[in-house]
C-alpha cells in the first residue's frame, strides 16, 4: 500500500509521490525560543518525527531531508530580551542570543528525551536575514510588496488565490480577523515582511533602514534555502494554518513566479490538558521539562501517538498511566528478542495518513518480532534504564504504600505518612506529589 497523506490544501487523502525519491523534502515550523516548551509543542515534534521515520523507512535514511526552523527573532522574544537586559549596558542583540541559545538548548534536550531524531537541518532565523531581505526585494520588484513608513508589506490583492489554503475569501478574512489597521497599509489584510526597529530593539541594516523581518518571511526564506522553490511536505500545528501558512504560500509563490510551494500541507490537531485549553492563567500549563521529571520520555511519546495526529487530543494523567503500563508490558516481551520484522498491517496503518492508534492496535496483536520491529520504527528503540529499573520493583507494593500514605495524610497523621515516604526512599523509590496525585520514580 502506498503512503497516503491528508493534504489540507486539497482536503483529501492523497497518494504520496515525492518530487525526487532520492531527496524527499519536508519543512516543519519549529519553536519560537523564549520560554520552556509545553506539551502541546511536543505534538508536532513527535508527529513529524514519526513521519520522518516512516519516510526514511520507505525511501532510505539518506534520501529524506527534514528541515525544522528555529524562530529566534520575534516580538515576544524581543520583549523578553529587553526585560532580561534590565539596566545592564549591553547590546540587546547579545541578550537576545543568550536567551534564545538557553531556550533552544532546553528545547533540544526536551525533544531528544521524547525520542525524536535531529532534523537534517535546524536553521536559525537570525542567520538567514540576508535571504529574507533578498526575497523581500524580489517581492517589491515584482509588484507584490510595497514600502510604507519604514515597513514593507505584502499586498494580498496582488495575489488572486490568496486564501486558498485556509479556504477563505478576502472579505471573510477581513470580517473575521482581528487585524491591525495601520495608516501605512493599503488593505487591512496586508501583512508585514519587514518592520523598523528603534535603538532598543534588535535590528539589521536593510534597503528600508534598520529593522527586522516579519515572522512569515522567515519560513519562506529558510524553506527556499534548504529545499528549493517546490518541495514535498510542509507541516505544523493547525493554529498556524492561518495566517502563518497562508502567508508563507502567498510570499513564496509570488517570489517564485507562481511555481508551487509545498505540495502537501499537514496540520496536527490541538492538544488540551485534562479537558481544558492549556493556559498559564488556568494553571494547567505543563512544560515538557516538568513532565519528564515524573515520566519517562517514551511514556510521553507513546501517549502522544495513541491519538491520531489530526484529531484534537486530551492529555491526561490517566492516559499517561495507561501508556506506561503498555510500554512495560511490551518491553517485557521484546527484551529477549533478537530479530525484528515490520508487520504488514502495522505498516499499512502508518501508511494510511499516519494512523498511529491503528498501528498501536496492530502491535497489541503482534508476536514479539513484529512488536520489536514496530517499536523500533516508531522510535522506541532503547529501553531507558529507569523503565527497566522500575520493572524490577514491585509496583503493586508501591501503589499500596502510596494509598496508605494518602490515607494517613487525609487523617492528618503526618508522622505515619512521613514514615511511609522514608521507608520507600530507603528502597530507592522517590515520591512526588503533583496536582494529578502522587507519582513515583526510581532514585537516580
Ligand atoms: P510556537 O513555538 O508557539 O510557534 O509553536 C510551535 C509548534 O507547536 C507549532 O507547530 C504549533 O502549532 C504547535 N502547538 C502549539 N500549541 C499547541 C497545542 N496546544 N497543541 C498542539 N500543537 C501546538
Ligand atoms: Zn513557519
Amino acid at each position: 500500500m502506498p503512503l497516503r497523506l491528508y493534504n489540507t490544501l486539497s482536503k483529501t487523502k492523497e497518494d504520496f509521490v515525492p518530487l525526487d525519491p532520492k531527496n524527499v523534502r519536508m519543512y516543519v515550523c519549529g519553536p519560537t525560543v523564549y520560554d520552556y516548551a509545553h506539551i502541546g509543542n511536543a505534538r508536532p515534534a513527535i508527529v513529524f518525527d514519526v513521519l520522518f521515520r516512516v519516510l526514511r523507512h520507505l525511501y532510505g535514511d539518506a534520501h529524506v531531508t527534514y528541515v525544522r526552523n528555529i524562530t529566534d527573532i520575534d516580538d515576544k522574544i524581543n520583549a523578553r530580551a529587553i526585560e532580561r537586559r534590565g539596566t545592564r549596558n549591553v547590546p540587546v542583540l547579545d541578550v537576545l542570543r543568550e536567551l534564545t541559545e538557553q531556550t533552544l538548548a532546553q528545547y533540544l534536550k526536551d525533544v531528544a528525551a521524547l525520542g525524536t531524531l535531529s532534523p537534517t537541518v535546524s536553521p536559525r532565523a537570525t542567520e538567514h536575514i540576508a535571504q529574507m531581505v533578498a526575497m523581500i526585494q524580489t517581492l517589491v520588484a515584482a509588484g507584490h510588496a510595497y514600502v510604507g513608513e519604514g515597513h514593507v508589506l505584502f499586498e494580498v490583492a496582488s495575489k488572486p488565490d490568496y486564501g486558498k489554503l485556509a479556504r477563505r475569501s478576502l472579505d471573510d478574512m477581513i470580517a473575521g480577523a482581528r487585524i491591525e489597521v495601520a495608516p501605512y497599509k493599503k488593505n487591512p489584510m496586508d501583512f508585514v515582511l519587514w518592520k523598523p526597529s528603534d535603538a532598543n530593539t534588535p535590528g539589521w541594516e536593510s534597503p528600508w533602514g534598520r529593522g527586522r523581518p516579519g515572522w512569515h518571511i522567515e519560513c519562506s526564506a529558510m524553506a527556499e534555502e534548504y529545499l528549493g522553490e517546490t518541495f514535498d511536505i510542509h507541516g505544523g500545528g493547525i493554529d498556524l494554518m492561518f495566517p502563518h501558512h497562508e502567508n508563507e504560500v502567498a510570499q513564496s509563490e509570488a517570489a517564485h513566479k507562481e511555481h508551487p510551494f509545498a505540495l502537501i500541507w499537514m496540520h496536527n490537531g490541538f492538544l488540551n490538558v485534562e479537558g481544558e485549553k492549556m493556559s498559564k492563567s488556568l494553571g494547567n500549563f505543563v512544560t515538557i521539562d516538568e513532565l519528564l521529571a515524573d515520566w519517562p520520555g517514551e511514556v510521553l511519546r507513546l501517549n502522544m501517538l495513541r491519538s491520531h495526529y489530526r484529531q484534537p487530543m486530551d492529555w491526561t494523567v490517566a492516559g499517561m498511566k495507561e501508556s506506561w503500563n503498555t510500554l512495560e508490558r511490551w518491553y517485557s516481551v521484546v527484551e529477549p528478542v533478537a530479530s525484528r520484522r515490520i508487520g504488514a498491517k502495522f505498516l499499512e496503518a502508518l501508511s494510511d495518513d499516519l494512523n498511529t492508534p491503528q498501528a498501536i492496535a496492530e502491535l497489541h496483536k503482534s508476536g514479539p518480532e513484529e512488536l520489536a520491529g514496530g517499536l523500533a520504527l516508531l522510535g522506541f528503540s532503547a529501553i531507558p534504564e529507569h523503565i527497566a529499573a522500575k520493572k524490577a520493583v514491585d509496583t503493586v507494593e508501591i501503589a499500596r504504600a502510596i494509598e496508605a500514605r494518602n490515607a494517613a495524610r487525609k487523617a492528618k497523621n503526618f508522622k505515619e505518612s512521613d514514615r511511609i515516604r522514608d521507608e520507600l526512599l530507603a528502597q530507592g523509590i522517590v515520591l512526588k506529589d503533583g496536582p494529578g496525585g502522587t507519582t513515583w520514580d526510581v532514585k537516580k
